[in-house]
């Protein structure tokens, strides 16, 4: 397979710092509401903070893809001296839990790293310094990258059925 340069964004993650103010899922919510900036809900931000005050804890966590079943992992860890549930670090919208999922529709939410601006609007307003973004150029071997489209209708697909999504699509195609 052919190889390509891809650019690859990430954010990097320095916990310690955290001290749960959740101004990072203030910003991602109210950058992608419609139109922008126009309303904040929480439960719409594409990172989402795990909170244990009593432990100390608190972990910022970006929303990754859309997964259509739950792991079998239920592992603990003790990092620092503080103890974590995997789940705790899992950046899918699976089906075992609500978090990363629209709150109206269910549908799965995925961070877009805020594509267009400069730098992510959860990196700018942290000002803690917990967030660090990165940019980096590897070489990957070419395969279909999926667009936003199909990353919507995969969990419908998944949803309705195959024949059920196509027969409404037919029938709004057909509205006047
Ligand atoms: S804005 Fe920074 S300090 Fe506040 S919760 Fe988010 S990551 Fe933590
Ligand atoms: S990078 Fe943008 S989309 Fe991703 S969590 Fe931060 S504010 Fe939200």
């Amino acid at each position: 397979m052919a190889k390509i340069t891809r650019k690859i964004k990430t954010i990097t993650v320095n916990a310690d710092k955290c001290n749960g103010c959740r101004t990072c899922e203030v910003m991602c919510s109210a950058y992608h509401s419609t139109p922008r900036y126009s309303t904040v809900n929480t439960a719409r931000a594409r990172i989402h903070v795990t909170t244990h005050r009593l432990k100390n804890i608190w972990l910022p966590v970006f929303a990754g893809d859309y997964t259509r079943s739950e792991c079998g992992c239920r592992d603990q860890y003790v990092l620092g001296g503080k103890e974590y549930s995997e789940c705790s670090f899992c950046r899918a919208a699976c089906p075992s839990r609500d978090l990363f999922k629209e709150p109206d529709s269910g549908l799965p939410l995925k961070c877009d790293m805020c594509e267009g601006e400069e730098s992510p609007l959860c990196v700018q307003w942290c000002l803690n310094d917990v967030l660090t973004y990165q940019e980096r150029e590897e070489e990957v071997e070419e395969s279909p990258v999926m667009g936003d489209l199909e990353m919507g209708l995969e969990p419908l697909v998944d949803r309705y059925g195959l024949e059920k999504l196509t027969s409404s699509l037919i029938r709004l195609s057909q509205k006047d």
